[in-house]
């Protein structure tokens, strides 16, 4: 099993995840963040700290179609570490549905 970030996230950003994980398996993109399925070691501390509920455990079944985006975006993006600065618009994203389309395969600023 493995934790994995979701729609939520996009254009949200708040990054409080990245803080909290204990080996450091976030990877930021331009509007989301992803957790590494190979260095996550399922001990669910980032879901309740997400603003955006956007972190689902694999076996949830709203998890499904980002299981492998979630693979393959954190081979690719940088990894990140510290909490930075939250879009300015993150919470009128927050909660907003339909966001999936706005996602971007872009790498993000660590
Ligand atoms: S706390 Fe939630 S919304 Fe913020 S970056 Fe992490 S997963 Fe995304
Ligand atoms: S479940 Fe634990 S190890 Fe996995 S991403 Fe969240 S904080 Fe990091």
């Amino acid at each position: 099993m493995t934790y994995v970030v979701t729609e939520n996230c996009i254009k949200c950003k708040y990054m409080d995840c990245v803080e909290v994980c204990p080996v450091d398996c976030f990877y930021v993109g331009e509007n989301m963040l992803v957790i590494h399925p190979d260095e996550c070691i399922d001990c669910g501390v980032c879901e309740p700290e997400c603003p955006a509920e956007a972190i689902l455990p694999d076996s949830d079944d709203r998890a499904t179609p980002w299981v492998e985006r979630n693979l393959s975006f954190a081979k690719v993006w940088p990894n990140i570490t510290r909490k930075g600065t939250a879009p300015a618009d993150a919470d009128e994203w927050k909660d907003k549905p339909g966001k999936e389309a706005l996602l971007s395969p872009e790498p993000g600023q660590p």
